[in-house]
């Protein structure tokens, strides 16, 4: 028997599969699934990946997922001048999250029912009760900023690491090109970080992910002011119907190891976030799945989160301290280089080399 706390998407991902084998109990402290995220669209990075995350999901045995393959994206430099690229294969597959039927809550809630998981909602576990860590990010304490306009997700304290935050609101029936992601780099409106508009069908999320902390307070303001100037923007929400709006805050590390004192972490309360970009999904159904095989097969379970994946996080935090430092000058001239590159391979070379300066 396996008690986990957290049904987020590692724990989800987590009671899944230990469930095929033996008994679970997942505490949940929010009354419902999903509630935190209302319905927001989720962007899994595909491009530059070592396997495809659709063939990766079928390989780990996740069923019916549904996914919102992604071949354009257009990049916007603050004066609106635009790259777009073009792939035959998905660039990111979108995922839509929260209550509805096409949900990953959904899927992976259906898969753990059948094999008979008992959920406890409403309940903060008991960190000393259970086997699984899947509590999300942790409470970061900010000081000096004032009010924070976020609600805190997470368990545990963090200590100084850097932290990622978002501001954004979901909409249907915005106006925008089918199987398209639109990415805005502009200091103002996503403080050294990016603004992206994300769609799934009828749904698209629209936010803005900064990575300065001084400007944190300031989202609610910064993000409206984006959608009311940015004429794209504008465009794409006019007649369009806003369901709800979300702000977050996380920190990201890189842990040595995921297993404290017998217990093991997963998703974002072990640390597992891209530092360029904030991409946290993958890792978080991933690291659940690779827990979960831990537990049954007795596998090293930082061995396998290490080979699937330390890699990435060590070249997002690489990448990240670059990032860190670039101005809205520095993104008119990479998207003026970039500009005539329309297909991924010679997009690739040419990040690589920029970067790489
Ligand atoms: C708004 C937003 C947009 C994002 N967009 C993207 C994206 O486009 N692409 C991407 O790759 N990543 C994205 N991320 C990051 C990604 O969502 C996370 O990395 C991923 O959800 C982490 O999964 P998790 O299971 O660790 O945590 P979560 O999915 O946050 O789940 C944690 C769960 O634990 C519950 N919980 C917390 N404390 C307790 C407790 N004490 N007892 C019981 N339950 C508890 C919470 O209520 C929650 O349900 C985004 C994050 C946010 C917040």
């Amino acid at each position: 028997m396996t008690k986990i706390a957290g049904a987020g998407i590692s724990g989800l991902s987590c009671a899944a599969k230990l469930s095929e084998s033996q008994e679970v109990t997942v505490f949940e402290k929010s009354k419902d699934l999903g509630a935190k995220f209302g319905q927001s669209v989720f962007a899994v990075r595909a491009y530059n990946t070592q396997k495809d995350f659709n063939e990766e999901l079928k390989e780990i045995g996740f069923k019916n997922v549904s996914l919102y393959p992604i071949y354009t994206s257009k990049k916007f430099s603050p004066s609106l001048n635009c790259q777009t690229l073009k792939s035959k294969k998905p660039l990111f597959y979108n995922v839509l999250r929260g209550k509805s039927s096409e949900s990953i809550e959904a899927n992976l809630y259906e898969r753990c029912k059948n094999n008979g998981v008992e959920f406890i909602f409403g309940k903060a576990a008991d960190f000393e009760d259970v086997d699984v860590i899947a509590t999300g990010a942790r409470d970061v304490k900010i000081t000096g900023l004032g009010e924070a306009p976020y609600s805190r997700v997470g368990s545990g304290t963090a200590g100084d690491y850097p932290c990622k935050f978002g501001y954004g609101a979901n909409f249907v029936d915005a106006s925008i090109e089918n199987n398209t992601i639109y990415i805005f780099y502009d200091m103002n409106y996503a403080p050294q970080g990016y603004l992206y508009v994300a769609p799934f069908k009828e749904s698209v999320t629209i936010a803005s992910v900064g990575f300065d902390v001084s400007k944190f307070k300031e989202m609610p303001k910064i993000f409206g002011k984006a959608l009311k100037e940015n004429k794209i923007l504008s465009e794409i929400i006019d007649g369009a119907t806003e369901l709800s709006h979300f702000s977050y805050i996380s920190d990201y590390f890189l842990p040595k190891t995921a297993i404290i004192k017998g217990k093991y972490y997963i998703g974002e309360a072990a640390g597992f976030g891209e530092a360029s970009k904030g991409f946290g999904f993958r890792y978080a159904l991933l690291s659940g799945y690779f827990a979960a095989n831990s537990i049954l097969e007795k596998y090293d379970y930082d061995q396998l989160w290490k080979n699937s994946f330390l890699q990435e996080l060590k070249e997002g935090l690489k990448a990240r301290s670059m990032i860190q430092k670039m101005t809205n000058q520095d993104y008119e001239s990479l998207i003026a280089i970039y500009k005539n590159i329309d297909n991924l391979q010679d997009y690739m070379k040419k990040k690589s080399r920029i970067f790489n300066l």
